[in-house]
C-alpha cells in the first residue's frame, strides 16, 4: 500500500485522550484534560435545548448565526471597547481547534514562516507544518514563563507571515502584560505579520490580572484574529462553538477557510452561545472567582503535599515541579504512575514542547473540577505520597 499522509502518520493520539483513557482504565480522578466536571450556565443550555425543538436544525449561515456574530461583537465592545462590524468582521467555527485552523490556512502559503510559543498547545504545530508552513519555535521556561525578547526578534525574518500568541497560555497559566504585548506588536509592524490570537482563556484571569487582546494594541487591528471558545467562557467544552474576530480585509479569507472545513456550526448551539455572551458583567466576575477559588484549594493543597507550584494568573492549570517530591524520574512515568498508584491523573507538561530537550519534571493539573474532586485528588496524593515514603523508610 501506498504511504499515508506523512505528516499525520507521524503524528502520535494528542496526550488528552491518552491520559484520559489511562484514567479511566485505572479508576482514576481526572485532572489531566481540560474540561469541567459541572456544567455550564442553565439559561444558556436551556436556550440551546428550545432551538433544536423549535426547528433550528438546518445549516445557518456560513459565518454565523447573526445573533451570535452580535453577541461577539458586543463582547468586544463590553470588555475590550473594540469596535467590530458583525457583518463583516466576525466568523464562527465548530471550537477554537477550528478557528486556529481556519485562521492559519487563511494567512499562510507554503514556505511562509509562522512563529509558535513553547510551551505550546498540541494542535498548532502539525497544522503549521500540514500547510506546509515552517514553524519557527520560541521557548518560554518554567518557573517563571518570561518572554525572551531577544530569542523572539530573532525568531522573525524576511519569510515570516505570522506569529501565534496563546494568553492566557495554556499549560503556564502566564497572561501576557502589556509591556510583553507591546513588544510582540512592534515586532509584527516591523516585519509586516500577521497574529493568530488564542484567547480562549480571556475570561478566566486571576488576582486582578486582567487579560489584554492584541488586537487593541495600536496598529495591530488590521493584523489580529482573535479567537474566543463558548467552551471555556461557558463551562460547555463539548459544545464546541469558537467565533473569530478579525478586520474586515481577513475575514473573507478565515471564512473561506471554515467553508472548506465544516462550512457551519450546529445552529441550536449558536443560539445557546449568544445568549450566554449577552450574560450580565456578573456571570464573567464570577465564572473567574469561581474558577480562582478552585485554583487556591489545589494550589495550596499541592503545595502542603511538598510539589513545587508554579504561579498561575488564568487558565484551568496549576503547573507543579515534582522534583521537590524527591521524584527522580521524568514528568511521564510521574503521570503514569500518579495515575496507576494514586488513581489521580495529570498531564506531563514535555508534551507541550516539540524538543525532547524540554524541561521534564514538570506536571499540569486542571483544576476545573468540584471542590470534593480536587480535595479527593487531594488526599489521594497525599496518601500515596505517605506510602512511598513508608516503603523507601522500610528499604533503608
Ligand atoms: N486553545 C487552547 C489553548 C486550549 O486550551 C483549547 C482547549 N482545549 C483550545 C484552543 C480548543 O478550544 P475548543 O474546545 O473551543 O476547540
Ligand atoms: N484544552 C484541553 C487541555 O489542554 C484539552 C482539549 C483536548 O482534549 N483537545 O486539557
Amino acid at each position: 500500500m501506498k504511504s499515508q499522509n506523512d505528516l499525520l502518520s507521524a503524528t502520535g493520539t494528542t496526550i488528552f485522550t491518552v491520559m484520559s483513557a489511562l484514567a479511566v482504565e485505572h479508576g482514576a480522578i481526572n485532572l489531566g484534560q481540560g474540561f469541567p466536571d459541572y456544567d455550564g450556565p442553565s439559561d444558556v443550555i436551556h436556550a440551546a435545548a428550545a432551538a433544536l425543538l423549535d426547528g433550528r436544525n438546518q445549516y445557518p449561515p456560513m459565518t454565523g448565526l447573526p445573533e451570535l456574530r452580535e453577541a461577539v461583537a458586543a463582547a468586544n465592545r463590553r470588555f475590550y471597547g473594540l469596535e467590530v462590524d458583525p457583518k463583516a468582521e466576525v466568523v464562527v467555527t465548530s471550537g477554537a481547534t477550528e478557528a486556529i485552523t481556519a485562521c492559519l490556512m487563511a494567512v499562510l502559503n507554503p514556505g511562509d514562516e509562522c512563529v509558535l510559543i513553547e510551551p505550546l498547545y498540541d494542535t498548532y504545530l502539525p497544522v503549521v507544518r500540514l500547510l506546509g508552513a515552517v514553524p519557527k519555535l520560541v521557548r518560554l521556561s518554567p518557573p517563571k514563563w518570561e518572554l525572551p525578547r531577544a530569542e523572539l526578534a530573532a525568531a522573525f525574518g524576511p519569510k515570516t507571515k505570522a506569529i501565534l500568541l496563546n494568553t492566557p497560555m495554556n499549560p503556564a497559566g502566564k497572561v501576557f502584560t502589556a509591556a510583553e504585548l507591546a513588544f510582540v506588536a512592534d515586532l509584527l509592524q516591523r516585519h509586516d505579520c500577521y497574529a493568530i490570537c488564542d484567547e480562549v482563556y480571556e475570561h478566566l484571569t486571576f488576582d486582578g490580572w486582567k487579560h489584554i487582546p492584541l488586537m487593541t494594541l495600536p496598529g495591530m487591528r488590521e493584523r489580529c484574529m482573535r479567537i474566543g471558545s463558548a467552551g471555556k467562557t461557558f463551562s460547555l467544552t463539548g459544545w464546541k462553538v469558537g467565533y473569530v474576530t478579525c478586520d474586515r480585509s481577513l475575514a473573507p479569507n478565515v471564512a473561506k477557510a471554515h467553508q472548506n472545513l465544516t462550512f457551519t456550526t450546529p445552529p441550536n448551539l449558536q443560539r445557546g452561545v449568544a445568549v450566554g455572551l449577552m450574560k450580565d458583567d456578573r456571570y464573567f466576575a464570577e465564572l473567574s472567582a469561581t474558577l480562582q477559588a478552585k485554583r487556591d484549594l489545589l494550589a495550596a493543597g499541592l503545595a502542603r503535599l511538598g510539589f513545587g507550584v508554579l504561579e498561575t494568573q488564568g487558565s484551568y492549570f496549576v503547573t507543579t515541579d515534582v522534583r521537590p517530591l524527591g521524584w527522580t524520574g521524568d514528568d511521564v512515568a510521574f503521570c503514569r504512575t500518579l495515575t496507576q498508584e494514586a488513581k489521580v491523573t495529570a498531564i506531563p507538561v514535555t508534551a507541550f514542547y516539540a524538543q525532547p530537550d524540554a524541561p521534564n519534571h514538570y506536571v499540569r493539573f486542571a483544576f476545573c473540577k468540584g471542590d470534593a474532586v480536587l480535595t479527593e485528588a487531594l488526599r489521594r496524593i497525599e496518601a500515596w505520597l505517605a506510602a512511598r515514603r513508608g516503603t523507601a523508610a522500610a528499604v533503608a
